[in-house]
């Protein structure tokens, strides 16, 4: 039942939960579905919209992480081995739980220095062996001629070959959403726009915290038996809600993404260089019909919407030069964004990218759990640590361990991978349009069709398969409450085109203003909240 009304009754009426979750992003919402499988009563307060911050801005990569293993083999770092091998795991786990959103992907490591070729190839047969079972398939090595032919932005001055490997890609913001929804379905109480502002003690103890509603401007207390901290890049501003005093545990990090027209990427996968000569990995890569290029890794300071600074897009416009032969102008990107890594503290490292990418779990004198570190592509193993630590030290009693690997998240259910065609058979789709419902809605396709019809059936904008009925799906189903909401993460719009995006906007402030009653003055909030952010990112 997504009737957030209701969500909210009961995050308002009941007296005490089990656990509170506060942050809706991948961690906090793997957490609330993790805790309310395992039979907890759960809330969940997320400030913005789920997938806002970092887990809307990633990559979109889901991988054991080829750099952390060089890491791991050179400074026979057991920390980084794990987290690669679980992460490979937890990848096949990924895929089978969410089938619509994770699919393989192709990725290439060109290959310059002849000293290079042994090293990666056996770095990548490592990679397929840590992943057991769940491997997608054989790395193999790519002579020179191959390489040019498949990838023929590569750079041909001394490249020798390259080695190609497999990885997933998915739909982070999409993947965030399934697992509020999933979280939802098992019994949780979620809502977005709700803030925490506010925690409280009890004998000494954290016993909840105030919210507030974003649109009513309505605030009361959520009181629960545990208290976690899943609020990502701004975790540390939460403790010191709790303890003004509180050291700090993160070192926060930017990383930008670009994205170029589709032509830019290769024709069947992505491009990886995992070490530029300032020791940064180099992503080139298909996604969504475009091509995504990223990303930075520069220390930053917790923020809401951090923008890519004109620095960065030309660190990586410059970069492109250099290992590709591809001629990008500023004129050709399409869109841009930026995300902030919440990296765990380590006082002994001096650049953000060799700090460890796992997690940490940390309770603080009042009891307050904050989780914090790893990656998109643990926060399941990340969600399971922490509810079995919340049980373990508040007393907690579950009705069984976690099941998180055998549910399949909302979409997924039902999921054929031929479907598609019968989309486009039974509602007269466009092959583009039947493809991307499929991709996005999973098993729920036809629901959504259903609705797109008449005028619904209209695309947003030319060029991009998006169609109106969406926006009644996305208020009705999925919890958008802003025009933002949808633009940016129930579709991936805003994140592909920007100006793509600013065309859709009036058809999609029409849509919600309809559905959701808004008034003149809601409206013009709405619009002017989409010119301040859209050019960068929402
Ligand atoms: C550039 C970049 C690329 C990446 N690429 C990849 C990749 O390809 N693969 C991969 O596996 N990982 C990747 N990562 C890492 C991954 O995205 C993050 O580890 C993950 O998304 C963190 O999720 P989170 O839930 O902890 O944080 P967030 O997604 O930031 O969620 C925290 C939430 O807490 C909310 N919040 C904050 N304060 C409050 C409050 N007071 N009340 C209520 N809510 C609050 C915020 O609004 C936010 O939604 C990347 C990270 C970056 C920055």
């Amino acid at each position: 039942m997504t009737d957030r009304k209701t969500l909210l009754d009961r995050l308002k009426k009941r007296e005490l939960f089990d656990l509170l979750v506060i942050g809706g992003g991948a961690t906090g919402c793997g957490i609330a579905l993790d805790a309310a499988s395992r039979g907890l009563s759960v809330a969940l307060a997320e400030k913005g919209d789920f997938a806002c911050g970092t887990s809307g801005r990633s990559t979109k990569l889901i991988h054991g992480g080829v750099r952390y293993l060089e890491a791991a083999l050179l400074h026979q770092d057991r920390v980084q081995f794990n987290l690669v091998r679980d992460a490979l795991h937890e990848r096949g786990v990924l895929l089978r739980i969410a089938p619509h959103l994770c699919h393989r992907l192709t990725l290439v490591t060109p290959l310059y220095g002849a000293a290079q070729v042994p090293y990666v190839w056996a770095g990548l047969k490592i990679y397929d062996l840590l992943a057991g079972g769940a491997g997608l398939g054989r790395s193999r090595y790519l002579g020179r001629a191959e390489m040019l032919r498949r990838f023929p932005m590569v750079r041909g001055e001394g490249l020798k070959g390259g080695v190609l490997y497999y990885d997933g890609q998915f739909n982070d913001a999409r993947m965030n959403l399934a697992l509020a929804l999933t979280a939802i379905r098992e019994g949780a109480a979620v809502a977005n726009h709700l803030e925490v502002v506010g925690l409280f003690r009890e004998e000494g103890r954290v016993a909840g915290a105030r919210v507030r509603e974003r649109f009513s401007g309505e605030t009361w207390e959520i009181r629960a038996r545990c208290v976690v901290n899943a609020c990502g890049p701004s975790a540390d501003l939460l403790r010191r809600l709790d303890d003004p005093e509180a050291a700090p545990l993160l070192r926060v990090s930017s990383g930008i993404h670009i994205v170029l027209p589709r032509e830019f990427a290769p024709a069947d996968g992505g491009i990886m260089i995992p070490k530029t000569e300032d020791g940064r990995v180099l992503f080139i890569l298909p996604w969504q019909g475009g091509c995504l290029v990223g990303t930075t890794d520069e220390p930053a300071l917790p923020g809401e919407n951090p923008a890519p600074c004109a620095e960065d897009v030309s660190y990586l416009l410059r970069h492109l030069a250099r290992y590709f032969n591809l001629k990008v102008a500023p004129t050709d990107i399409k869109a841009r964004w930026a995300g902030l890594r919440p990296l765990v503290h380590d006082p002994s490292a001096a650049d953000t990218a060799r700090l460890a990418r796992d997690h940490v779990i940390s309770c603080a004198p009042s009891g307050l759990i904050t989780i914090a570190g790893g990656k998109w592509t643990t926060y399941r193993k990340m969600a399971l640590d922490t509810v079995d630590y919340a049980v373990r030290t508040a007393g907690l009693s579950p009705h069984s361990g976690c099941r998180t690997d055998r549910i399949v998240l909302q979409g997924g259910e039902d999921f054929r991978n031929d479907a598609a065609a019968s989309l486009v058979a039974r509602f007269g789709l466009a092959e583009e349009e039947a493809l991307h419902l499929h991709s996005s809605y999973g098993g729920r396709a036809e629901e959504v069709a259903q609705l797109c019809r008449g005028e619904l059936k209209k695309r947003l904008v030319p060029g991009h398969p998006y169609l109106k009925g969406e926006v009644l799906y996305a208020v009705r189903l999925e919890m958008a409450l802003r025009a933002a909401d949808f633009l940016a993460r129930r579709i991936p719009l805003a994140l592909l085109d920007n100006r793509g995006a600013m065309t859709a906007a009036p058809a999609v402030l029409e849509l919600m203003a309809r559905e959701l009653s808004w008034d003149e003055a809601r409206v013009s909030e709405e619009r002017q909240e989409l010119d301040l952010r859209l050019g960068v990112a929402l």
